[in-house]
């Protein structure tokens, strides 16, 4: 029999602190001898009541799955949508009477919705996820993030919209050939650190949370995470935060790094930033052409594009540029690097000048669809021995990383003050931020 571990830690969101409000997170779970159900919701904040929401959503969702623990739910496998809408009903029955008890008004509750169900009795786990929160499925093969966007959904779906199941990510994964090893849940209070919305990519940095599990104290440990990423990091993790970690992994797993956006000037960057650390071009100009929805996401489109160097620089026109180019591309910096070059780009580098859009060569800024047939999901897992130093030590890197690069961006706020070409610098240093500081969930 497996061994799960389960973990999880919910954050107030500086912002609702500051304001007062409550945390509009939940996390619930439940374990018996026939199943394990794990359920994540983020309450909308457009309405006043969203955190009773997320509490009696989440909740619901366990109870009911665990009352259903005699069914194999793979016999769904063809029907996941017909699966997940006799499921909501049922929720949205039980909710119904919950706030109708309560005296509160439907209308102004509402949440998100993610969870996770292992089944003991028939080894297959099944995950769902609807609106923007976010189910990663940790497996040894490559992960997978559900979030909405692979719903295609408009806006962000949540449990009390119309047809709710037609909008849901979802899976059921077979746990016997030993390949998933587990998930994890978080709300968009992570987006950017675990995963992000456009995208089935897992970030690496949730190696941390997986690996969290195998830590004495795993609570503590993604406690402290949160802690350090809304001490250092903040202004830009500033909603509520939570994370429920499942796994049952036996050793410490090693994520694949994260993909990166290539510059025509040769420059590698971070998929958060929004232009070339190196020579300032703008990712929009570089990449302008490019429907990344088609090929899974920005996020996947560049993980395929960095494991296919030849084809990366066709898309963008480099082997053309190449020519006329008479330093040698520089390598790929490290994070903290990246902030001091870019600081040394706003106030003594111009951009490079870019061919013109009409005369630009005929593959640039254009995949040839046919050379980029099937994205696939993910590299496969390595594991390694636990090391019970790790965390602390992924702890120190992360929070001095933050630090370096709290103070760069203070340091090129000050210096863009006193410059003429302040209003610029500015600019680019919050358009480039992780996650846009007015998401207002
Ligand atoms: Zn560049």
């Amino acid at each position: 029999m497996d061994q799960w571990k389960y973990g999880q830690c919910v954050k107030t969101g500086l912002r609702h602190r500051r304001y007062g409000a409550d945390c509009q997170d939940f996390v619930f779970a439940a374990e018996d001898e026939n199943c394990i159900a794990v359920a994540l919701c983020d309450g909308l904040g457009s309405l006043p009541a969203s955190g009773y929401a997320a509490k009696y959503t989440s909740i619901a969702v366990c109870r009911i799955l665990q009352q259903c623990a005699t069914y194999d739910f793979r016999r769904f496998a063809s029907d996941k949508s017909g699966l997940l809408k006799d499921l909501l009903e049922r929720v949205n029955a039980a909710l119904a009477k919950r706030f109708a008890e309560m005296h509160i008004d439907r209308k102004l509750a509402d949440s998100t919705l993610a969870f996770v169900f292992v089944s003991k009795t028939f080894g297959f786990c099944y995950a769902a996820c609807l609106g923007d929160s976010a189910v990663c499925l940790i497996k040894k093969s490559g992960c997978e993030c559900l979030t909405e966007s692979n719903a295609h959904s408009e806006s962000t779906a949540s449990v009390d919209m119309k047809k709710p199941w037609m909008y849901a990510a979802q899976a059921i994964v077979d746990l016997e050939d030993g390949d998933f090893l587990g998930a994890v849940l978080t709300s968009d209070g992570l987006d950017g650190e675990i995963y992000t919305k456009d995208s089935s990519l897992v970030f690496k940095a949730t190696e941390y949370y997986f690996n969290a599990m195998l830590a004495a104290d795993a609570e503590g440990a993604l406690d402290e995470r949160l802690t350090a990423i809304q001490t250092e990091y903040g202004d830009y993790y500033d909603d509520d935060i939570s994370v429920a970690v499942l796994s049952r992994a036996e050793k410490r797993m090693k994520f694949p790094d994260d993909p990166t956006w290539l510059c025509r000037c040769g420059a590698r960057n971070d998929l958060t930033e929004t232009f070339c650390a190196h020579c300032g071009s703008d990712f929009m100009n570089v990449y302008h052409k490019i429907n990344f929805n088609k090929y899974g996401g920005r996020a996947m489109f560049f993980r395929y594009m960095n494991r296919h160097p030849d084809l990366e620089k066709k898309v963008i026109g480099l082997h053309e540029i190449e020519r006329r180019v008479t330093h040698t591309p520089p390598p790929a910096p490290k994070t903290e690097q990246r902030y001091a070059q870019r600081l040394h780009t706003i106030h003594a580098v111009q951009p490079e000048p870019q061919p013109a859009a009409n005369n630009s060569p005929p593959v640039a800024g254009q995949p040839p669809a046919q050379l980029i047939p099937t994205i696939k999901t993910a590299e496969p897992l390595t594991g390694e021995e636990p090391d019970p130093a790790h965390f602390e030590n992924v702890l120190a890197a992360g929070q001095e990383q933050r630090r370096q690069k709290r103070m760069l961006i203070a340091a090129a706020g000050a210096a863009a003050g006193a410059a003429a070409a302040g209003g610029v610098a500015a600019a680019v240093i919050h358009r480039s931020s992780h996650k846009k500081p007015d998401n207002d969930d």
